[in-house]
């Protein structure tokens, strides 16, 4: 490619607190009645005093602490003047001079590779502050409602928590793009500092780019001699709901401006939304002169002394990051990279996960073993993650709930590891696992009850499938002979009338060595 994307991100985030950022108003972003939680304070009635959220401020230095930054000493809140209607005092309340944290940063797995081990990209982020969301226009349109067109105003978000996290201009591509959001969301997820649900406009992404000269492989830099690179024209991605589209719609800009600047055409600076039914973006508004905002100290506020915030119990806060799970359950476990990220991604399910491993430990005495070798212990745990993100997650999606609803499932990690242990050790084959497993979710019962109930039980006692293996040889003498000529698929059609006259029960295993047996193989 002749020109290199330069790519920085402005990530906006709710935090979850009980109430609001400068008032005791609920925050609710669940509700769905409008302007139920308000009052003087967040609809900026004059006269009214903010009080900052102590909540707010402990969960933003969280992340900052979770993402390496500097953590302020002194900080204080500042006003951005503007009017909106959405913004009922005049001035939204942020921090502008001096933000609570500043210079950290967050490793992403190589872009480059598919394999999240193979290297990591480090992107810098410039601040993390704290300011307050503004309220939410309803545009009517005259089909809908009264028949007439209106713009209503929510001011149930007025006043929300609201992090703003910057990076340096340190992204090169869409999948850069994705790989930082979802990382980020993650680790929000962890700390329990959002929910960051960005179809609900909990976590909101713009994306600031532009196209410099790049280095051209044969030609060294190409169109220019002198020795800073040429910053484009900078573009603004807004409003789009998904780090996937964010990734489509930054690719398709790189393409659009390349292809402008081939022909030497200009970039229009603007701000552009993403409509994913074109897959394309779209001009929402070209940008204006740059507007200045007269920010000044808000006057209502003290100023904050971080060492007065107890930094060290809010450290105390920090749980395991997503990457460090990602290299704990490689090196603990030994498994595969998929159901590593898979039980990264979904935390519920990788807490789960150490849950069964744990209650496996005294399942599986059933093996006889004082210490069974390491490949042993390794099999099983690869046989629970299998079972978990395969059979318990279909389960999940097929009653309609996804991942989400982890919590609330009725299986118990102890009756999870028993129904490992007891297909590890072929009590029950593969088909009747399927039954077993439906059963204890839908009803939380133990599985050896249902074994029992359900006859379940697979058969590998040598006479038992001996007796129906006779049985099925003297009813069945062409494939027999077929078998004895050397047309060894024979076989597989006997064994399959030895599970047919068991009812599925036999062990395969041994039904195929049992008929081995008998007929002199
Ligand atoms: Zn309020």
């Amino acid at each position: 490619m002749k020109y290199e994307p330069v790519i920085g991100l402005e990530i906006h985030v709710q935090l979850k607190t009980k109430t609001k950022m400068f008032c005791d108003s609920k925050n609710d972003p669940d509700e769905k009645h409008p302007n139920v939680n308000v009052c003087p304070i967040c609809v900026g009635h004059p006269g009214t005093l903010p009080v900052a959220n102590l909540e707010a401020i402990k969960k933003t230095i969280l992340l900052g602490m979770a993402l390496g930054c500097k953590i302020a000493n002194h900080t204080f809140f500042e006003r951005k003047n503007y009017f909106y209607p959405d913004l009922p005092k005049g001035y939204q309340i942020t921090q502008y001079q001096a933000p609570l944290c500043s210079k950290g940063w967050l490793d992403i797995g190589n872009p480059l590779s598919h394999k999240a081990s193979e290297g990591s990209k480090r992107i810098c982020i410039t601040r993390i502050h704290l300011e307050e969301d503004t309220g939410k226009l309803i545009h009517v349109s005259p089909s809908t409602g009264s028949g007439q067109s209106a713009s209503l105003i929510d001011f149930n978000r007025a006043g929300i928590p609201l992090l703003e996290l910057v990076t340096e201009p340190d992204l090169h591509s869409g999948e850069e793009v994705r790989k930082f959001g979802e990382e980020l969301q993650l680790i929000l997820r962890y700390l329990g500092i959002s929910d960051a649900d960005m179809q609900k406009g909990q976590m909101r992404v713009e994306v600031n780019m532009s196209l410099k000269e790049g280095l051209n492989q044969s030609k060294g830099l190409v169109g220019r001699t002198g020795s800073e690179p040429v910053l484009g024209t900078k573009v603004e991605l807004k409003n789009i709901n998904s780090f996937k589209f964010a990734a489509q719609a930054v690719d398709y800009e790189i393409q659009r401006q390349s292809a402008l600047l081939s022909k030497n055409q200009r970039v229009v600076q603007e701000t552009r939304g993403w409509d994913e039914a074109g897959q394309k973006t779209f001009s929402q508004r070209t940008k204006e002169e740059a507007q200045d905002y007269r920010y000044f100290p808000e006057p209502d506020l003290p100023q904050i002394e971080t060492k007065d915030l107890d930094l060290e119990g809010i450290r105390a806060m920090l749980v395991e990051l997503p990457s460090q799970r990602r290299d704990r359950f490689k090196r603990l476990y030994n498994l595969p990279e998929h159901d590593v990220e898979v039980l990264t991604v979904n935390k519920e399910l990788g807490d789960y996960f150490e849950e069964v491993v744990s209650e496996l430990k005294s399942w599986d005495k059933l093996s006889h073993l004082k210490k069974p070798p390491k490949e042993h212990e390794e099999r099983l745990m690869k046989l629970s993650a299998n079972y978990l993100i395969t059979e318990l997650v279909k389960l999940l999606y097929e009653r309609g709930t996804g991942v989400e609803e982890m919590e609330h499932i009725r299986i118990t990690p102890e009756n999870f590891a028993e129904f490992i242990a007891r297909i590890y050790h072929q009590e029950i084959s593969s088909s009747g696992a399927q039954v077993l497993l439906k059963e204890m979710f839908e009803t939380g019962e133990d599985p050896s009850a249902i074994i029992e109930k359900k006859d379940l039980a697979q058969v590998s006692d040598f006479s038992e499938i001996e007796i129906a293996a006779k049985e099925v040889i003297s009813e069945n003498p062409k494939p027999v002979e077929d078998y004895k000529k050397g047309k060894k698929e024979s076989l597989q059609f006997l064994v399959g009338q030895v599970m047919k006259k068991t009812r599925g029960k036999a062990n395969p295993q041994v039904a195929r060595e049992v008929l081995e047996k008998e007929l002199g193989a």
